[in-house]
C-alpha cells in the first residue's frame, strides 16, 4: 500500500536520526537474514527513498534497505499495540530507536554492501522524468497505461493510488493501450503524475483505516490525503466532475477506480 509519498513522508520523518550510531540491532523474524556483526556499530550517514524502497546508508559503506509492501512500517518510536509485529529494532546512541514493524510479513529489509540491488526505473519527482520521457514509455508498450505506470521498472514508486488518481485528473481511461496517448495526452499526464504525488507529499500520504496494517508516519502519524481522491477507493461514488458512478475493475490483479463516463 505504500506508495511514494508514504515511503518519502517515511524517509523525512526518519532523517531525524541521522548521525546517530546504531549501537544494537535486534532481529526477531529469523527470516529477514540481516548480518549483525555488519550493522551493529555503524553510524547512519544518509537515509533516503529510491522508488518504495527506504535505503539507510552507512557511514563507510553499506545500506540497510527496507520495502514496506502491503503492510509494513518503519516507526522512530513504538506503541505497545505494535509490539508483537515488531521484526527488527535498531537501538541508536541517541536514545531513539527504529521499529520495522510488518504485521503480515510481506515487507522486506536486507543488507548490501555495495550498490543497489533493485532494476528501477525513472524517478517520477526527479528531472529525468520529463514529458518526452513519459512518452517514450507509453509509446513503447501496448499494454494499458495504468499497469504501465504502476510498473516499478519503468517508473518507480507510482503504485494503485497515484496512478488511478492521475488518469483521472486528465480524463484518460485506465484501460487505454499505452501507445495509443497522444503527445498532448502524455503532456498532461505527466503533469497530472507530478502534482499528484506533491500535493500528496504535502498531505503526509494516504492512510485508508486505522488497523495496524494501515499506513502511518515514522512517528505514528496517519496521513490526510485520503480526503482528497477523486476515485481510488470510492466505488459506487458519484465522479466529482461529472456525477456518474465509479467503477473497480481490476488490472493485472489490482484494483483501478475511475470513472466510465468522463475517463476517455
Ligand atoms: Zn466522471
Amino acid at each position: 500500500m505504500p506508495e511514494l509519498p508514504e515511503v518519502e513522508t517515511i524517509v523525512r520523518g526518519l532523517n531525524s536520526v541521522t548521525g546517530a550510531r546504531i549501537e544494537r540491532i535486534d532481529v526477531f523474524d529469523q527470516r529477514l537474514h540481516l548480518p549483525k556483526s555488519r550493522i551493529a556499530g555503524r553510524t547512519i550517514e544518509r537515509i533516503e527513498r529510491r522508488g518504495k524502497y527506504i535505503v539507510i546508508n552507512l557511514a563507510g559503506g553499506g545500506s540497510l534497505i527496507v520495502h514496506l509492501r502491503m503492510s509494513g512500517r518503519l516507526a522512530v518510536r513504538r506503541s505497545a499495540a505494535e509490539e508483537k509485529h515488531t521484526r527488527f529494532i535498531l537501538h541508536l546512541d541517541d536514545g531513539g530507536e527504529i521499529y520495522f514493524i510488518n504485521p503480515r510479513r510481506l515487507g522486506t529489509a536486507e543488507y548490501v554492501q555495495d550498490g543497489f540491488p533493485h532494476e528501477l526505473g525513472v524517478e517520477p519527482l526527479s528531472s529525468e522524468f520529463t514529458a518526452n520521457r513519459l512518452h517514450e514509455i507509453a509509446a513503447g508498450s501496448r499494454a494499458p497505461i495504468k499497469p504501465l505506470l504502476m510498473n516499478q521498472e519503468k517508473i518507480a514508486g507510482l503504485g494503485n493510488i497515484y496512478s488511478s488518481e492521475a488518469l483521472w485528473r486528465v480524463k484518460i481511461d485506465p484501460r487505454r493501450a499505452a501507445n495509443t496517448l497522444s503527445k498532448s495526452e502524455t503532456r498532461r499526464l505527466h503533469r497530472a503524475i507530478q502534482s499528484v504525488l506533491r500535493e500528496a507529499i504535502d498531505s503526509a500520504g494516504t492512510t485508508f483505516g486505522y488497523t495496524v496494517s494501515d499506513y502511518k508516519d515514522a512517528y505514528g502519524d496517519y496521513g490526510k490525503f485520503q480526503q482528497m481522491l477523486a476515485v481510488y477507493g470510492r466505488e459506487g461514488e458519484e465522479c466529482p466532475r461529472c456525477g456518474e458512478g465509479i467503477i473497480r475493475i481490476k488490472q493485472a490483479g489490482r484494483s483501478t477506480y475511475f470513472c466510465p463516463s468522463c475517463q476517455k
